[in-house]
């Protein structure tokens, strides 16, 4: 049977209803990060909430899948009236379960990852568990948003980022999406009243420059450790790095085509090669 939900609009000018929703929750950082309990909170206000999350931190794990070895769910008190579960698998295997396992034939109106601790602006997006885990909902055709904010700290306030998100959650589940898209949500650390507004953008090309520090475990054998500097290369207004950086929340549509689409004119005479050996 279904249930409605009174909510007022955007601009309050008049009552909207709504179908009671139904939600699916997930992020990188684990079930224990404040990040994601920062997000159900919101989240439940719109109708049932289901969560799955990673039982261990799994931040830079990408899209990464379990095929190896067994995934277990184990069912566990998280907040009052929300189902939970905590997975020993990656965030992308926590919504393949979600779907396919916990809510099976149930028509899945929003996937929400985060908050993240942690930006996944520019080209963080490729590494990053909390945009796979909403990316892998997407491909499965259920609109999905990915939040981060730009804080790593465990004690980041999460109050500001709380209410973008609920903003962002109305307007998606009132508008909808495109079949298949996803949105990569920013936001600064800053208090609500110095955040400027939001600004839809593009990726920026900012990258990593990569080191690993060496150094000496207490077995006496070597090992590295992964680090690096942010660059921006980019110089263009209508990125999401330089929104983040002026004090705006970004906003990115993504997709998950990475065809190269300039480069097959290019490479077009390969499909002519006399394919010879030696
Ligand atoms: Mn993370």
């Amino acid at each position: 049977m279904a249930f409605v939900l009174i909510i007022h609009d955007y601009d309050c000018n008049f009552v909207a209803i709504m179908k009671k929703s139904l939600i699916l929750v997930t992020n990188d950082d684990g079930l224990f990060a404040p990040g994601i309990k920062a997000l159900v909170e919101v989240a439940k206000k719109f109708g049932e909430v289901v969560v799955v999350a990673p039982d261990s931190p799994q931040s830079g794990q990408g899209h990464a899948i379990t095929i190896e070895s067994p995934l277990r769910l184990k069912k566990i008190h998280f907040m009052e009236g929300v189902e939970a579960y905590e997975c020993n698998g990656t965030p992308v295997d926590c919504v393949k379960l979600g779907k396919h396992v916990l809510l099976k034939d149930r028509k899945i109106d929003l996937c929400v990852s985060g908050i993240n601790h942690g930006s996944n602006a520019a080209i963080n997006i490729i590494y990053s568990g909390t945009m796979s885990a909403a990316k892998e909902a997407s491909l499965e055709g259920i609109p999905s948003i990915g939040f981060s904010l730009l804080d790593y700290s465990f004690d980041a306030d999460f109050e500001p980022s709380k209410i973008i998100a609920e903003n962002l959650i109305e307007y998606i589940l009132k508008k909808g999406m495109e079949h298949g898209s996803l949105l990569n949500v920013n936001i600064p650390k800053l208090k609500l009243a110095d955040i400027k507004g939001m600004k839809v953008c593009r990726q920026g090309n900012a990258r990593w420059v990569e080191e690993f520090k060496e150094g000496m475990d207490p077995r006496g054998q070597k090992y590295y450790w992964l680090t690096g500097k942010f660059i921006n290369e980019d110089e263009g207004k209508d990125t999401d790095v330089w929104a983040l950086d002026n004090g705006y929340v970004s906003i990115v549509p993504s997709d998950h085509d990475l065809t190269l689409y300039k480069a097959i004119p290019t490479l077009a005479s390969l499909e002519k090669l006399n394919i010879h050996a030696g």
